[in-house]
């Protein structure tokens, strides 16, 4: 089970616990997400004795790097948990913002006008999986991808085009940002907006 998102999640959404219950299962979590730290490759890892024993002897001569090491002690630790839960609780309220606006967003659509559709995909992590409407109010791949284009080219803003995965027609990937970038965002989405009125 791969949980690279699970802080982003509800409380006790992770299967981490359901290890003591199920030998085969091993739960995935990382630091590259909500602890923001990318850069240092390290993840957790949750199994029975037997796997983790396993996993352990795989591991030399790659184990672990020092300064990784220490890195990952410093965020685990008290103080380093204490800044990484005001972060978690800072983008969760940004994520609800973002939600929100885009939500009022797409109410407020003209009809024969493209706009926000509706956010798919649940509301579990650090983006959001929000659909772009043609005129009809129906999702498309062809207006997503222009809308993608045009912020990206015209107007300073980096967003994923998702269209093409299973399930995801006319789908934006919308990572939760800043304060000021989420303002950016919905200031240009506004634009792109009134020029086709
Ligand atoms: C980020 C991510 C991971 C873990 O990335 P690492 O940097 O290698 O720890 C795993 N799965 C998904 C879906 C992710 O987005």
């Amino acid at each position: 089970m791969d949980e690279a998102y699970i802080d982003f999640s509800p409380p006790n959404s992770s299967l981490c616990t359901a290890v003591t219950r199920y030998p085969n299962l091993v739960v995935l979590q990382t630091l590259s997400k909500s602890f923001g730290l990318a850069g240092i490759r390290l993840g957790i890892a949750f199994s029975s004795p037997e796997i983790a024993h396993l996993l352990n002897c795989m591991k030399a001569p790659y184990n672990i790097s020092s300064p990784a090491s220490a890195l990952g002690m410093r965020a685990l630790s008290p103080e380093g948990l204490a800044i990484w839960k005001h972060n978690v609780a800072d983008l969760l309220e940004k994520r609800q913002f973002l939600i929100s606006a885009l939500q009022q967003g797409k109410n407020a659509r003209k009809p024969g006008v493209p706009g926000i559709g509706d956010i798919i995909g649940g509301l579990d992590a650090n983006f959001l999986l929000v659909q772009i409407v043609d005129r009809d109010g129906q999702p498309n791949n062809e207006v997503a991808e222009k809308l993608y284009t045009t912020l990206a080219e015209k107007m300073g803003v980096v967003v994923r085009f998702r269209g093409k995965e299973r399930g995801c027609i006319g789908a934006l990937r919308i990572t939760v940002g800043t304060g000021d970038e989420i303002q950016t965002l919905l200031l240009r989405l506004q634009e792109w907006q009134n020029s086709h009125m």
